[in-house]
């Protein structure tokens, strides 16, 4: 099997994989699955949509899918919690057919919550990578962003980096900058640490972070960047399109990106992405925009808009995002985001992570 890892850097490899990738445990279930190979010519279709994905950054993916399938999708966008909170008080009532979100994280906690509802779709299995959708096919990535470290080029070679484990030690002592422990783009990465080391050795390198910290933790991934620009530290640990928003205001901002881990586990990587409500009352419409968003040119828009890769690996990547290089990313399946998001928690208030 070809190492999920590669795909950035062989893509053609990783199309071969892609289509191999189709291995989901599927039950069957025969109505749904005739269902699929119905066509929604219905004009007067629709699809309600609650977005935590901000609204520049899907609208003009709706306006062009309704252009090409006459499927209206009515939408509202709010933080993921509200989102959350509104389609379990709406329950069977809930206009929803559809929850967009970041991180596998909340995507993770929207199927466990039982909002979502499984989907048996052939198109999905065989272009959205195993590792990006959830085991029992509640919800599925159609973006991938990495998170990875981000140094100052005025005061760090970059052979002077190597591992995220790394930025515990003694030679980043009062030179590094974290965002808050709770946002979960970083109990995320914990949540994969954790699986990859344990629970104590995971802790040893969290409480390695905390002490080598040159200041409080910041409210977000871009004025982390800006703190190393200002010298106020060296290192930190970003969504790489926070750097390319960065980058596109300020084209010499004296910072790079570094692909850590890339002789051992790989570049941590998380998903933005969508599943169909438990109580939709557009479920086929719903599927229809589901499979569109996996590929082609909505592919390319939906990681693009947000400089983030696409999640199905025959769509070629932003060209400024490709300035960035290539690199391993973790095969983990990010499942493990919200599998051990309870443990990750704990462990970073533990090691004194705020
Ligand atoms: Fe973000």
């Amino acid at each position: 099997m070809v190492k999920r890892g590669t795909r950035m850097m062989l893509s053609s490899l990783a199309v071969i994989a892609a289509g191999w990738i189709t291995g989901c445990s599927e039950q069957q279930e025969p109505a749904r699955q005739e269902a699929a190979t119905e066509k929604a010519t219905d004009k007067a279709a629709e699809v309600v949509v609650y977005s935590s994905r901000k609204e520049h950054l899907v609208k003009p993916l709706f306006d062009r899918f309704k252009d090409e399938t006459g499927i209206k999708v009515t939408y509202i966008t709010d933080g993921e919690g509200p989102l959350m909170a509104r389609l379990e008080a709406e329950a069977e009532r809930t206009p929803a057919d559809m929850f967009i979100t970041v991180d596998a994280g909340n995507l993770w906690q929207a199927a466990n919550m039982g909002l979502l509802q499984p989907v048996q779709s052939e198109v999905l299995e065989a272009n959205i990578p195993d590792q990006y959708q959830d085991p029992e096919n509640r919800w599925f990535g159609l973006s991938v962003r990495a998170r990875t470290i981000v140094y100052s080029t005025e005061r760090v070679q970059p052979e002077q980096l190597s591992t995220y484990e790394n930025l515990s030690t003694e030679e980043w002592d009062g030179r590094l900058c974290l965002r808050t422990s709770k946002k979960v783009y970083n109990q995320s990465l914990v949540a994969t640490l954790i699986e990859r080391h344990g629970e104590q050795r995971t802790e040893d390198i969290v409480k390695g972070w905390v002490d080598n910290l040159a200041t409080d933790v910041f409210p977000n991934d871009t004025s982390l960047m800006e703190a190393i620009a200002a010298g106020q530290c060296d290192v930190g640990i970003v969504n790489t399109y926070y750097f390319g928003r960065l980058q596109k205001e300020n084209p010499d901002i004296p910072l790079a990106l570094f692909w850590p881990n890339q002789q051992s586990s790989g570049v941590h990587v998380n998903i933005s992405g969508a599943g169909i409500t438990r109580h939709a009352k557009h479920p086929q419409a719903a599927r229809q925009l589901l499979e569109w968003l996996a590929q082609g040119e909505a592919q390319a828009m939906f990681g693009g808009l947000n400089m983030e890769y696409p999640v199905n690996p025959d769509v070629a990547v932003d060209e400024l995002v490709q300035s960035w290089g290539t690199f391993k990313a973790d095969d983990l399946n990010v499942e493990v985001a919200g599998r051990r998001q309870v443990e990750a928690i704990k462990l970073m208030d533990r090691a004194g992570y705020r």
